[in-house]
């Protein structure tokens, strides 16, 4: 399972534009890796986030004003989406595009029901699948917003992934967040149960991010790491980083442990 945050394939900061150097670089690394079977989900960054902050679909249905705001939030998504499939065929992969909000519905915000047969056919295939986090429907406030962080970790428990590389924009998890604090130290591994005690202390993320950053991401990964999945956080925006995490060689980042 590989998560490609949205801080890494879009510009945070400037809305609506894709990191297109990122994109196809990534998709080049991945190629080459020739990891498989292999499940990709990526975030939203500038294309995701600011649409679903003002019209607060993680909020739920409210107003018929928001409907048009969900279906901005879900199409930005997809725009995105093609970017990063589109790299990956030019680059020799059989990546399909699914799209979250067709097969997932949620229960105030955590995935509730999920239709797999058409992702675990696709993966069987020998196809690799590509999601994304979404505006979806939510069976008790009408919509939400699904975030890539949960899918990918929900994606990895069910799907039995041996690990999940999460590609950051950061080295990994720091003391503090690095973007402000100069003086943060990365975190090389953590338990669980140090993270517990982090998660009040560390920051979220700067830039718009209805999703939570840093301590949302590490939230989400709990789970696949209860569930004995390898977690490690590295950063995608820094070359061969990706390549090397999926041919299971050490890179510099986060490795978050049960124990
Ligand atoms: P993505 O959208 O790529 O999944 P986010 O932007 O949500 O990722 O989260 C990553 C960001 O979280 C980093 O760019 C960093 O600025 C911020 N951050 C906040 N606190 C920390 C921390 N303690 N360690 C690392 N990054 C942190």
């Amino acid at each position: 399972m590989l998560k490609l945050g949205g801080s890494v394939i879009t510009i945070k900061n400037r809305a609506f534009t894709p990191n297109r150097e990122a994109i196809t670089r990534l998709a080049g690394e991945i190629s080459d890796s020739k990891a498989s079977p292999l499940i990709i989900v990526h975030g939203g960054g500038s294309y995701g986030h600011p649409l679903a902050a003002k019209y607060r679909i993680a909020e739920g249905f409210r107003e018929n004003r928001q409907l048009i705001g969900f279906s901005k939030t879900h199409n930005a998504m997809q725009s995105l989406n093609i970017l990063v499939v589109e790299a990956l065929i030019e680059h020799g992969l059989p990546a399909i595009s699914i799209a979250p909000s067709s097969c997932i519905v949620t229960k105030r915000g955590r995935i509730e029901r999920f239709d797999a047969e058409v992702l675990s056919r696709s993966l069987k295939l020998g196809f690799v699948p590509v999601l994304y986090g979404d505006a979806v429907f939510d069976c008790e406030t009408g919509f939400s917003i699904l975030s890539g962080d949960q899918l990918a970790s929900a994606l990895a428990i069910m799907f039995n992934a041996e690990k999940v590389i999460m590609g950051v924009d950061v080295d990994g998890l720091y003391t503090a967040d690095p973007k402000i604090d100069f003086s943060a130290e990365l975190i090389e591994r953590i338990s669980l149960s140090e993270l517990e005690k982090l998660t009040n202390k560390i920051g979220g993320s700067r830039a718009t991010d209805v999703t939570g950053g840093m301590v949302g991401k590490i939230f989400e990964m709990a789970s696949s790491v209860a569930s004995d999945i390898d977690v490690v956080i590295v950063n995608a925006l820094k070359p061969g980083n990706i390549y090397k995490a999926l041919r299971g060689e050490k890179v510099r980042g986060t490795r978050i442990v049960k124990g």
